[in-house]
């Protein structure tokens, strides 16, 4: 993009109140690491949301909605084109007597996860420790200890960038399954909000089992590091750290990336990992497992690459 348009563009998201910013991506990304992007727009609401999108397009320049960025790897060399941060779309409603939460695509999970247990709304106990956002939790069906969103969200709107027609849709249609929906395949559809049906259960059960999901997180997964969670997806239901464990790939670095000694599920940036080194630890990790196990483990986080 050259300066000329991004100065055009920035004027253009100035008129319609929408917030942008030059910071590198590291600082959105839960893995601290990503170049410049072009332009970060950061919208408020829904229609300032769509405005990004409406002055995107007119410019023809990529764009990319993210939440609060704790799955994804960005390159070394940013991104090309306008990366659209959702954090800032965060109002919520609990409708405590008919057991329904609507909350904003930015909602932080844990916070929406919090507010549930308090509010006697079961149970969405599995996702206080989450750290990502409704609209990125959706996308993947998120999950922990048992529990994931498909388990508690009654539907989504969506705005189709394609058609720009907005619309609802059920919890069934987006066919959720294991760290999967259907808005994978459809990236054009951005979850704008979601509404959970919840039924009533005691706040200090909720609570009490929210406590203890914490503690076994803080006993097991290196949370002093930036990661970007769990690096590989279960494969049959077995867990790829586990199989590296098994391999003695614990504590195995390539630059500033590590498998982390505490959990061999995470792949953590010691402080000043590249994204080419953590790419170059999971090509490493896949290769190691391929040969021990005769598969190749997928990875839960995603790449984005510096132009789409
Ligand atoms: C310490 C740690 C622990 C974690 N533990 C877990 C865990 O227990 N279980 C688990 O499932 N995950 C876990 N994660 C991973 C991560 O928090 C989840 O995948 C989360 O759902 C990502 O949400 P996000 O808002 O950060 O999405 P981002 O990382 O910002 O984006 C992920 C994807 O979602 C898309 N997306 C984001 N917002 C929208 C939207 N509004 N509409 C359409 N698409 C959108 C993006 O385009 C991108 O493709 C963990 C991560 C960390 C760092």
């Amino acid at each position: 993009m050259t300066s000329a348009t991004r100065e055009q563009v920035n004027a253009e998201l100035t008129q319609v109140f929408v917030e942008y910013d030059t910071l590198p991506l590291a600082k959105m990304s839960s893995l601290h690491i990503g170049g410049m992007a072009d332009i970060v727009a950061s919208p408020t609401t829904v229609i300032e949301l769509k405005d990004c999108i409406r002055i995107a397009r007119q410019y023809k320049i990529p764009f990319r909605v993210i939440g609060r960025g704790s799955n994804l790897l960005f390159n070394d060399a940013g991104y090309r084109g306008m990366i659209i941060r959702t954090y800032k779309m965060k109002e919520m409603e609990v409708f405590q007597d008919a057991g329904l939460i609507r909350a904003d695509a930015g909602v932080p999970l844990i916070h929406l996860a919090m507010t549930a247990c308090r509010c006697g709304l079961g149970d969405f106990s599995f996702a206080t420790g989450i750290p990502g956002s409704v609209g990125g939790a959706v996308y993947m069906n998120a999950g922990a200890f048992g529990g994931d969103i498909a388990s508690v969200l009654l539907n989504v709107t969506v705005f189709d960038t394609a058609t720009r027609q907005t619309y609802v849709l059920s919890r069934d249609e987006l066919e959720m399954s294991y760290r999967h929906s259907n808005l994978m395949a459809h990236r054009n559809r951005v979850v704008l909000e979601a509404r959970f049906k919840l039924s009533p259960a005691p706040a200090e059960e909720l609570l009490a089992r929210a406590e203890e999901y914490r503690a076994r997180r803080d006993e097991r997964q290196p949370l002093d590091y930036p990661s970007a969670g769990s690096a590989f997806l279960s494969h049959d239901g077995v867990s790829i750290g586990k199989l590296l464990d098994e391999a003695g790939l614990k504590g195995y670095t390539v630059g500033g990336a590590q498998i982390s000694p505490k959990h061999a599920g995470f792949i953590v940036n010691l402080g000043d990992a590249t994204a080419a080194d953590i790419r170059a630890l999971i090509a490493f990790a896949q290769k190691t497992v391929e040969e021990k196990y005769g598969f190749v483990p997928q990875t839960e986080m995603e790449f984005v690459p510096e132009r789409e």
